[in-house]
């Protein structure tokens, strides 16, 4: 699945060059992917028309959440004024281009999205998903498919971290320098099983675009956990932070994240074995230039080794619902104004 993916995206940026020096009508294929809703005309910093429309012709290549009426958050770029169009575009055709990519150790999610910064501007080098290792704990229980009621968040929490832990994986959750609960994927994680529930064809449409297909059975399977999951009395914890509390107890690495969201767009990596050098993009840019980093490479690992029935099946469905997590994190953090920038 993710060979597809990676397959797509290539596509994806084999085009950029063709569609970057087209004309405006050129692009509007029939296409959605190439053919997303031209930027509104106004932009924040009133630079010329001409530079305007060059860089809008430019950006219009990568889909954006709204494309597949997605993003009920704040965090995006519409919704900031202190940015520069013409330096975010360069930073996404950078970031595309794979420059800010480095290794990192660890082949399963482990460090959340988030695109902030530790207190010393440095970030655990590891692969990235929504939530980090709770990435894992969400997606294993949406798309592990077990009627097991009698199991809470907190407890599916501790036995993921064991299980990833026996296979020989480090494990990571993260808060920040001024709230409870600093993990959206975190905090937020019964309106993030909420909107799968209620928006699936929406997220599976996004999913699609990117190579990732799932079957109706697939579909029906992920929504009715969730649905389980939320009316199941006392699943989620009340107190989110000690959902965060409970992981480090179990032995995951903890980041104190600072400082406001500033991400302008989701890297979606999946260039095996690396992820997006979040520090070497605020040296490059500026401190207020951040992104979210999907490193989507190593969902098949992690579905691999916490399926607990060893069923191909079940495994590429917890893949896929691993994905959806991240999606739906995205969507309900994110702006609809966030490009997805693919690093094939
Ligand atoms: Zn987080």
């Amino acid at each position: 699945m993710f060979e597809s993916l990676k397959n797509l995206l290539k596509h994806f940026t084999g085009s950029e060059e063709k569609t970057a020096t087209a004309t405006a009508t050129a692009t509007a294929t029939s296409d959605p992917v190439l053919a997303p809703e031209p930027l509104p005309a106004s932009v924040p910093d009133g630079g010329s028309q001409k530079a305007q429309s060059a860089a809008e012709e430019k950006v219009v290549q990568y889909i954006t959440l709204s494309n597949f009426n997605l993003g009920l958050g704040s965090i995006g770029p519409d919704n900031r004024d202190d940015i520069d169009l013409q330096i975010v575009n360069e930073m996404y055709q950078a970031i595309a281009a794979g420059l800010f990519n480095i290794p990192v150790r660890g082949a399963v999610p482990e460090i959340c999205v988030d695109g902030r910064t530790n207190k010393d501007g440095t970030r655990i080098e590891a692969p990235c998903a929504a939530g980090g290792t709770l990435s894992i704990v969400y997606g294993g229980d949406l798309g592990g498919n077990s009627a097991a009621a009698d199991i809470n968040e907190m407890q599916l929490t501790t036995q993921t971290i064991n299980t990833l832990k026996g296979k020989g994986h480090s494990t990571g959750v993260h808060g920040d320098d001024h709230g409870s609960c600093g993990c959206g994927a975190c905090a937020k994680a019964p309106t993030i099983y909420q909107h799968i529930a209620e928006r699936i064809s929406d997220i599976a449409s996004l999913v699609s675009q990117l190579g990732i297909n799932l079957t109706d059975s697939e579909k029906e399977s992920i929504v009715q956990q969730a649905k389980n999951r939320l009316s199941q009395a006392d699943f989620f914890a009340e107190d989110r932070g000690a959902v965060l509390q409970t992981a480090c107890g179990a032995g995951a690495l903890y980041e104190e994240l600072v400082g406001k969201h500033n991400e302008l767009g989701i890297a979606l990596n999946t260039k095996t074995g690396t992820t997006v050098d979040r520090s070497a993009i605020r040296a490059k840019y500026g401190p207020q230039y951040d992104m979210f980093v999907v490193d989507a490479w190593a969902f098949g690992n992690a579905a691999k080794d916490i399926n607990a029935t060893g069923n191909e099946a079940d495994e590429q469905r917890i893949a896929k619902a691993i994905t959806l997590q991240n999606v739906a994190t995205a969507s309900i953090l994110g702006h609809g104004s966030l490009r997805i920038i693919p690093i094939a």
